[in-house]
């Protein structure tokens, strides 16, 4: 399997470096490389009502960006914006189930924005589990009911520095079927 993974904004390039490491320790036998390629934020994903962006808009961006770019099975758009979706506050991320695209936001994973001190390690280690989490989705994995798998549901930053930024064993099988049939 490859994936790409593809700067949506602005956003540092170690934590893109951060992500790839994440993902090639969580994924053998894939080649996970980050793009050169920067997509602007889509402007018509801005909801002036909430002051954040639609992560469905953002996410069909990268759907469009993946048909161009035969050569990776997967894309993961990395975002430094607020992002939402209908029904919630806010979302660490969202992917396409079985897809070829998945995003994630920074933008609620930085210690800063709970007041906190700054932490890079910390603050890479969350952008790693949500990662791995969207791109596991985008491999057929739903939501696993283990806490600590980091395929478990966060609904707050809480429950994200909970888990662990490894799948479990029945996860981690479900990826590498998915994988093996991608070659
Ligand atoms: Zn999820
Ligand atoms: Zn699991």
């Amino acid at each position: 399997m490859k994936v790409g993974i593809l700067q949506v904004g602005q956003v540092t390039p170690e934590v893109l470096v951060g992500i790839q490491e994440g993902l090639a320790k969580t994924f053998p036998d894939t080649t996970i490389v980050v793009t050169k390629d920067v997509m602007p934020v889509p402007e018509d994903a801005f909801d002036k009502k909430r002051g954040q962006y639609n992560s469905n808009n953002i996410l069909s961006c990268i759907k469009a960006y993946s048909s161009k770019k035969p050569e990776f099975h997967r894309i993961l758009g990395v975002a430094d914006v607020d992002i939402f979706t209908s029904g919630l506050n806010y979302v660490f991320g969202e992917a396409y189930v079985s897809g070829g695209a998945a995003l994630i936001s920074l933008w609620r994973l930085k210690p800063l924005f709970y007041k906190e001190k700054p932490n890079l390690a910390l603050f890479l280690l969350r952008a790693q589990k949500e990662a791995i989490h969207e791109l596991s989705h985008t491999l057929g994995v739903g939501h696993c009911p283990r806490s600590m798998c980091v395929m478990h549901f966060s609904n707050s930053i809480f429950d994200a520095d909970r888990k662990q930024s490894l799948l479990c064993d029945e996860c981690y099988l479900q990826t590498a079927i998915a994988i093996n049939t991608l070659g």
